[in-house]
């Protein structure tokens, strides 16, 4: 199949209006690098956050028109608050991991992280897997939170995974939603007691990697015990990851948590695809009121401050919790909901960041004292 051109793909792109009568999207320098792999057309469109609501349906524009180019199979545009101007092209995400062996048939192995627990890192983890599949991608989820793996649960899955007969191979991973999981949990016992040491986690989390009869998938989300020892540096270091996403409240604790986060990704260069701000507002379901709980955005200003992309905001929501504590992910049980289009606008993000090479770019260099 011959290449997809680019000047083709700007060329239908230039038929979109710019917002505020300003030429076109392209024309107004709203439109980042294409990149072309295969059938697939990746590119981001620019957007204040202010207009970001306006600008999804430039977005949805984009996405059909290059949608409807022949020879296209996948088209994701993602919407990002970051100008034009300020990105430097990096190379290329996974570069990163090609320091290290990576997975066979795991194209990229993102880790979803947090400063420390109960900030909704897991729920974040299998929501973002779940919206990657709905961009139309192959996904596996690998649960490495030794602390509490909660992956079974989110899920719904229950019982044991099933010998592998395959050469090399230990056991099958457990599947639900078209996505297939393993969990550190499938390896040890539920309620024995365990203190974890780096290379007790590292020996484990080689097996989920490599022993388990994982499918060929685009993305694998893992889940990274919460926080910032040396067990998670441990992990960064030592297993082939494409990106980092950090999850964060907007608590200023919770803030500092998340530049440690930041930091420990940074030493060990796995680039940061972003933060995504959890219970970042809370909407009365009876009066519809806003309430800003925790003093919503301190994640977008201390992203913007630490050079970072932030990835979007998940409103706190009682629902979610009542549902993903039953294994009913927001994903696939409110698929209308915001929670579902904020999800799926974090996944296009990343993706776009991981196969259009807009990872990894020099990040300002900080020091966190502690
Ligand atoms: P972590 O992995 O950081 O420890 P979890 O994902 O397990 O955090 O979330 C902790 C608790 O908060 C869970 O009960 C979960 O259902 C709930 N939770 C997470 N995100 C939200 C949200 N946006 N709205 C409501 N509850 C949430």
């Amino acid at each position: 199949m011959a290449e997809i051109d680019k000047e083709r793909v700007l060329s239908e792109l230039r038929r979109i209006a710019a917002p505020d009568g300003r030429g076109n999207i392209v024309s107004a320098g709203l439109v980042s690098e294409v990149a072309i792999d295969g059938g697939q057309v990746m590119f981001a469109l620019n957007a204040e956050p202010a207009h970001m609501k306006s600008m999804e349906q430039l977005r949805i524009a984009a996405e059909k028109a290059v949608a409807g180019i022949p020879g296209v199979t996948r088209a994701i545009v993602a919407l990002t608050a970051e100008r034009a101007a300020s990105r430097t092209p990096g190379p290329k995400a996974s570069s990163a991991g090609q320091l290290r062996n990576g997975v066979p048939g795991i194209k990229h192995l993102v880790a979803v992280a947090s400063g420390k627990g109960g900030v909704g890192k897991s729920t974040t983890a299998i929501n973002l897997a779940l919206a990657f599949k709905t961009l139309g991608l192959r996904v596996a989820v690998l649960d490495a939170d030794v602390y509490g793996p909660s992956m079974p649960k989110l899920f719904g899955l229950a019982g044991k995974p099933e010998a592998s007969d395959a050469p090399g191979k230990r056991m099958k991973p457990l599947a639900r939603f078209g996505v297939e999981v393993a969990s550190i949990g499938f390896l040890i016992d539920e309620g024995t007691p365990m203190i974890w040491r780096g290379p007790m986690v590292m020996s484990a989390l080689t097996q989920l990697l490599r022993e388990v009869e994982w499918s060929e998938a685009d993305v694998m989300v893992m889940d990274l015990p919460p926080g910032t020892g040396d067990a998670q540096l441990t992990l960064a270091q030592q297993t082939p990851l494409s990106a980092a996403v950090i999850v964060s409240t907007p608590q200023d604790l919770a803030l500092i948590d998340a530049r440690k986060g930041l930091n420990m990704f940074r030493k060990v260069n796995v680039p940061v695809a972003g933060i995504v701000e959890n219970m970042s507002y809370f909407v009365c379901a009876k009066c519809g009121t806003r309430h800003e709980i925790f003093g919503h955005g301190g994640a977008r200003a201390e992203a913007e401050r630490l050079g970072v992309p932030f990835l979007g905001e998940i409103p706190l929501d009682t629902e979610v919790r009542v549902r993903s504590d039953r294994g009913e992910p927001v994903l696939e049980y409110m698929p209308d909901s915001l929670h579902t289009a904020v999800y799926r606008d974090i996944a296009r993000q990343v993706w776009v960041g991981l196969e259009g090479g807009q990872l990894g770019r020099p990040a300002p260099r900080i020091v966190v004292e502690d």
